[in-house]
Order: C-alpha cells, then structure tokens, then sequence
C-alpha cells in the first residue's frame, strides 16, 4: 500500500517534470520512427519515457559504465511500443542491467545471450545487441523490442505469449489469431512472414511479431493482416 502510494506520488511528480531537450537531439539522431511520431504521439512517447527512465534502477554488469544516452536509447524502446499503453505496464520491472557486449549464464557456457526479461523484475541487456538492433530500423530485429515485449507479456503474470488485454472480450479473437500463425510458423518456420525464431514457442512468437509490427509494419500487414490488426488493437498503435 505504501508503494503504491509512493509510486503514485512520485510519478505525479515526475511526469510534470519537462522532457530533457539533450534526449530530444538523442533521439533525433538515433530513431527514425521518432520524427515521424504527430504531436500527440511524441507528448505520450516523451511521458513514458521519462517515467521510465527516472523510475527504473540502472546498472552497468562487465564493466559497462551505465551512459545517459544508453538509458534514453533504451528507455525510448520501451516507450514506443507501451505509449499508447497505461505508464502501469512497467510497473513489475525495477531494475535494468547493461552488459557490454553478449553475456553468457554461469554453467551455460555455448550459449550466448542478447537480453533477457525475468519475472521478478530485472531484464537484462547486452549493449552491443541494442546498437544492432536500431542501426538498421527496418530488419524486424530489435533486442530492446524484442525483449519489454516479454515484460509486456509478463504483466499478465507469465510469459505465456500473451500480455494483459483490455477487455475480457479481447482474449478469444487475440487466442484464435495469434494461435493460428503460431501454428503456421511452426509448419513452415522460412516460409511465414515472422523471422523463425517465434516458432519456439508462444512468448518468443509475441516478441518476434512485436518486433515486426514496429519495425516492419508495410510487411507484415500485407502478408498477415489479422495479425497487424490484432497488434494494432493491443499495441493501439497503427505504425503503417
Ligand atoms: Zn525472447
């Protein structure tokens, strides 16, 4: 209850605080989409980005020293896919932890990892991964995308591939048309219009489609229209 309270609070209090005119050139060199966001949009991408970016915890892991500009870049991912979406979204997540480059789990030792989102609130990021995934912004590749699309799944209490909807009536046409072309990658993973790797299973399938809808949205209308639709219901966002 006193979390709550406080968190209230103090987001009251951080919202009414002017965006930073050093993240504005930031984000003018680094995002594309950013430019063309209307006012409006840029007034709701601006809040959730600052929101983001005081609330959260934010540590360097391997060395990395934690950057202003790195955590604009990074919160900027996370508010552009959540503008449209309560600041609550985020709530669950405390803490981000930057790695240089990509980072392996103790005792995993092949397996290299980009980011990560954990259910109790930490999502980790290799900064490497991040750059990459902005350098070029029209490859439906996007680490940071792809991984608050999982705390986004999350919210609704595990990584099942499905995030918290408005309405009770959301949930069967999201079930049936995510279902559907889930199956449909798993048939034919290099024919289907999302990148293979969301076959593996639901939450990896939101994630992957997440990272198309921002990134390559003239695409995947085309050649998965009730899926754009879907997302765009969520995300209520129409990036085409
Ligand atoms: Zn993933």
């Amino acid at each position: 209850m006193i979390t709550w309270l406080y968190r209230r609070w103090r987001r009251r209090h951080l919202k009414e605080r002017p965006f930073p005119e050093e993240w504005v050139e930031i984000l003018r060199r680094r995002y594309q989409f950013y430019k063309k966001l209307d006012d409006e949009q840029r007034e709701r991408f601006h809040t959730h980005l600052k929101v983001f970016l005081w609330e959260k915890h934010w540590e360097g892991a391997g060395g990395l020293e934690v950057t202003e500009e790195m955590k604009v870049i990074i919160s900027a991912a996370a508010a552009r896919i959540a503008r449209n979406l309560p600041l609550s979204v985020y709530n669950r997540l405390t803490e981000i932890v930057i790695y240089p480059s990509h980072y392996k789990h103790p005792g995993e030792d092949h397996k290299a990892v980009m980011g990560q989102a954990h259910h109790f609130g930490t999502l980790v990021l290799s900064w490497d991964a991040v750059k990459k995934g902005i350098a070029v912004p029209d490859d439906a590749r996007d680490t940071a995308i792809h991984e608050f699309a999982h705390v986004l799944d999350a919210e609704s209490g595990g990584f099942d591939g499905t995030p918290l909807l408005e309405k009770g009536s959301d949930y069967p046409v999201w079930a049936e048309v995510m279902g559907k072309h889930f199956a449909e990658l798993q048939e034919a993973p290099f024919d289907a219009c999302l990148r293979p790797y969301g076959a593996k299973n639901e939450a990896e399938f939101f994630a992957v489609a997440t990272e198309a809808f921002f990134e390559t949205p003239e695409q995947l209308r085309r050649c998965a229209p009730e899926l754009y639709d879907v997302l765009a219901g969520y995300f209520g966002a129409d990036p085409v």
